[in-house]
Order: structure tokens, then sequence, then C-alpha cells
């Protein structure tokens, strides 16, 4: 994976009219593209949200270190095991086809020599192996395959904090710009921590009542906000009980969508958030 340095994700925000555009040198002389205003701007996002932009892609990267040595473990173990050469790829697929058969049962049906037959079965034909004994060989090495790595986990938990940190960072700016003092707007953000509070502050706070749904929507990132959801409903499957909820996939969603974070909460507050 390309490593993005963070600090070119950084912009300047207008302290007068809330306008984010792409200039951090806060020492320069630089006038608000758009109000004209010559006084402080500033970075934005702030040093410690880049931070934790630059963790979720250190994660993401140890993350994807893990499931390659998962998979080789994989292929190295079945070798050992059989004496013969796997495709490490197929090996994947015919745990997950195996596991999927088995979490798709009932819970009865679990303990029955069918479900089982059915199980040795699909290894056998997706490996192409001789006999039925070789599959039973091979499932418990291919029952206990997992790719989800604590690294992809933690990568989605920072990707989330990431990008509430930045939502609420415009919403403060949007709590500013539609007459709350600074203080006043922390506050108000301090008691919108779930994120239905946090759109109905947007919808109530935007001059057109606008929701946030139709505000990503018609700027295009659409895609990006119903990714976000999910992510975001992963990680709270995860957190609240659900070990497995947070696998390979929501890892590469959850770093996809914090790449495309700066710039949609940029657009998002330059056309709803500024005075
Ligand atoms: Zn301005």
């Amino acid at each position: 994976m390309a490593h993005i340095r963070p600090i070119i994700l950084a912009r300047s925000s207008c302290s007068h009219c809330g306008f984010v555009f792409p200039s951090f040198q806060a020492e320069s002389e630089e006038q608000c593209p758009r109000c004209g205003n010559a006084g402080t701007k500033m970075l934005w996002p702030d040093a410690s949200a880049l931070k934790l932009f630059e963790m979720t892609l250190t994660f993401a990267e140890r993350a994807n270190g893990m499931v390659s040595d998962a998979r080789q473990q994989l292929a190295s173990d079945a070798k050992e095991l059989l004496g013969k050469d796997f495709d490490g790829e197929l090996l994947v697929s015919a745990a997950l086809e195996a596991q999927a058969i088995y979490n798709q049962a009932t819970e009865e049906d679990r303990w029955t020599d069918a479900l089982f037959d059915r199980i040795l079965r699909a290894i056998q034909t997706r490996l192409s192996l001789e006999s039925l004994d070789q599959a039973r060989m091979l499932w418990g090495l291919l029952g206990a395959f997992s790719e989800t790595t604590e690294d992809g986990q933690v990568t989605v938990i920072l990707a989330c904090t990431f990008l509430e940190r930045l939502l609420g960072d415009v919403l403060t700016v949007l709590g500013i710009t539609s007459g709350l003092t600074y203080s006043q707007a922390e506050r108000r953000m301090e008691k919108c921590q779930s994120i239905d509070q946090r759109k109905a502050f947007f919808h109530d706070m935007t001059r057109l009542h606008v929701t946030m749904d139709n505000a990503f929507q018609s700027l295009g990132y659409g895609a990006f906000w119903s990714d976000w959801n999910t992510i975001r409903k992963r990680r709270n499957d995860f957190v609240h009980g659900l070990p497995w909820a947070i696998g390979e996939e929501t890892t590469r969603l959850a770093v996809k969508t914090s790449k495309q974070a700066v710039p949609a909460l940029a657009q998002l507050q330059n056309t709803y958030c500024i005075r």
C-alpha cells in the first residue's frame, strides 16, 4: 500500500468565514480566496487529526503484512500435512467456503455427520483432493484459519475516530458560522456524540435544513457516506461483542474512506457551513 504523507492533506481554514482552501502556510500573507480576510488561518485538519490519519495508514500496512503471513502459514501447514503444494488463494477460498457452510447451519445441524460430510466434500472439490480423508486432515487447519487481525481491527477503529473527529470539527464551524460562540459550539458538540444527534445538529443548523444524507449525495460523495456508514456499523458490532465483525474487507474500506475524508468534508464545510 502506497503511503500518503498526511501533510499533503492539510489545508487552511479561514477563521473569519470558515472557508477551507488548499494552502497551509500559516505564516503567508495570503488572503482567504472567498472573503478576502487576511487574518488568522487555521490548519485543517489540525495536527492531531492528521496524526490519526497517519496512524490509520500505519496499522493498515501492518494488517496487510499480517494477512499475507497468515496465508503463507496456511500454505506451509497444508504442505506439511499432506506432502504436496497448494495454491494459497485456493486454500483460503476452501477455508472460507467450509466456514460459511458451518456458520450458515442451524445449531442442531452443527452436531450432525451430514453437515460435516458436506463440509469435507466442499473442501475435497475445491482443492481437487484424492480422498475425503485428506479433506478431513485439512479441516482442522481450514476451520481455524482467520484473516481478521488485531491490526486490521485497530485500523478500522482509528479510521472511525479520524472520520468522527473531522465531522465534529466541521459541525463546530457550522455552529460558529450559524451564530454560536466558539465555546457554545464546542459544548453543543460534546453533547452530540452519536451519529443521529450529529445528523440532527447538521439539519437544524444549516440554513436550508439539509439532511446529511442529501448533502453528501448532492456533493457526489454518496458512496463515501455509505462506505462510512458500513464501517461505523462494523466497528459498533465489533465493540458490542462480535469479534469477527471486522474482516479484511472492512479494513480495506476503512482505508479507502479515510483517504477520501478530507476532500469530502472540506466540500461539506465549503458548501453548507460557511458564514
Ligand atoms: Zn474567508
